[in-house]
């Protein structure tokens, strides 16, 4: 598992329960979600009805659990969890769909990732609270109509676009979730530091925010990390210098790039010249699979600025250059 990795793993899942804000309030950052969504409750409460439907897409980490429990709990509603590949057949859904509450918010993360009669089923229980459950096989089969109680759905996806049209169409409010600000970050990295008990100077929370690629579990999960130096090494506060040190014990740089990120980078600038060089000569080149380079370490190279896909192959941006304190061939010495 990679420390700047974006999901969860086992220990995060362990500590998030109690790092979760529980209100819109207490949420960090991602003001116009939160402004639009505030709206939507408010009127659905007011109405005495149940919230429409809402569509939260954005990269994992980014807070769409935690917004859908807030949902829940500004509603006064219970929640139910669950995520598309866990519903492998219609069945699965009916049977969760026929035991929810009046009001209930079901939460569907990777909602993409449903099967396809899942999804169908989905439609209908959307739109009209209604699903048909069929009994028997063959010609002998009958669909028996289901009456449901309202309820709200929250579905979570990684990209909107991921959807198929009749089903994003269902959803009465999508919300697009934006990676955070630095700024964000810190306050993220301030508040956990309060909850998990942890003196933090102003500079080093500006450290960590710095280093968690925008991503509020990654803030979480480095606060940790540095937390543990700050006992072991020092005095238990948190301040740049003790920041900056534990990030460089788990090969985090100031960027939030970690050792395979550099790896590539370095590859891509010391033997290609900063390309344009094919995926699979550069995989080759760093001793990993080409998925891994593809998927795991170029996502957020490119989203930094520092490496472009092409169609002639990957290329090298100057600010790559810059990071890693080369210079690029046929640039004058200064
Ligand atoms: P996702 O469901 O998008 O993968 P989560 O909702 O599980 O993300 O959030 C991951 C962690 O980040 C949680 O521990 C949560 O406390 C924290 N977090 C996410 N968004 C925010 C935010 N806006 N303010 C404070 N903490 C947040």
């Amino acid at each position: 598992e990679r420390l700047v990795g974006a999901s969860a793993d086992r220990e995060d899942q362990a500590v998030e329960a109690a790092l979760r804000p529980k209100d819109l309030g207490e949420f960090i950052g991602q003001e116009r979600v939160r402004e639009q969504l505030d709206l939507v409750l408010r009127a659905a409460r007011a109405r005495g009805a149940t919230a429409d439907h809402v569509l939260l897409s954005g990269a994992p980490g980014l807070g769409k659990t935690t917004l859908s429990m807030i949902i829940a709990a500004e509603m006064g509603a219970p929640i139910r969890i669950t995520s598309g590949p866990a519903i492998q057949h219609a069945g699965d859904l009916a049977a969760i769909l026929s035991s929810l509450q009046e009001g209930e918010v079901l939460f569907l993360d990777e909602i993409h990732r449903m099967s396809r009669p899942a999804e169908e089923m989905l439609y209908m229980a959307m739109e009209d609270f209604r699903v048909d459950v069929i009994v028997g096989k063959g010609p002998g089969a009958t669909a028996i109509p289901l009456e449901l109680p309202p309820f709200t759905l929250v579905g979570a996806t990684t990209r909107a676009g991921l959807l198929p049209p009749p089903l994003r169409d269902r959803f009465g409010f999508t919300a697009h979730m934006e990676f955070y600000e630095p700024a964000e970050l810190e306050r993220v990295v301030h508040r956990s530091a309060h909850l998990l008990d942890v003196g933090i100077e102003a500079d080093g929370a500006a450290e960590i925010a710095g280093r968690s690629r925008g991503t509020p579990r990654i803030a979480n999960r480095l606060l940790r990390r540095v937390r543990d130096y700050a006992q072991v090494k020092a005095d238990g506060i948190v301040t740049r210098e003790i920041a900056a040190a534990a990030l460089a014990v788990y090969e985090v740089d100031a960027r939030g790039l970690d050792r395979l990120d550099r790896a590539v980078l370095a590859a891509l600038l010391k033997l290609f010249g900063g390309g344009p060089v094919g995926l699979s000569t550069l995989a080759v080149a760093v001793g990993e699979e080409r998925e891994t380079v593809e998927e795991v370490a170029e996502p957020f190279l490119v989203r930094e600025g520092l490496l472009a896909r092409t169609p002639r192959g990957r290329v090298a941006t100057p600010a790559a250059w810059a990071h890693l304190g080369l210079t690029p061939p046929g640039s004058s010495a200064a």
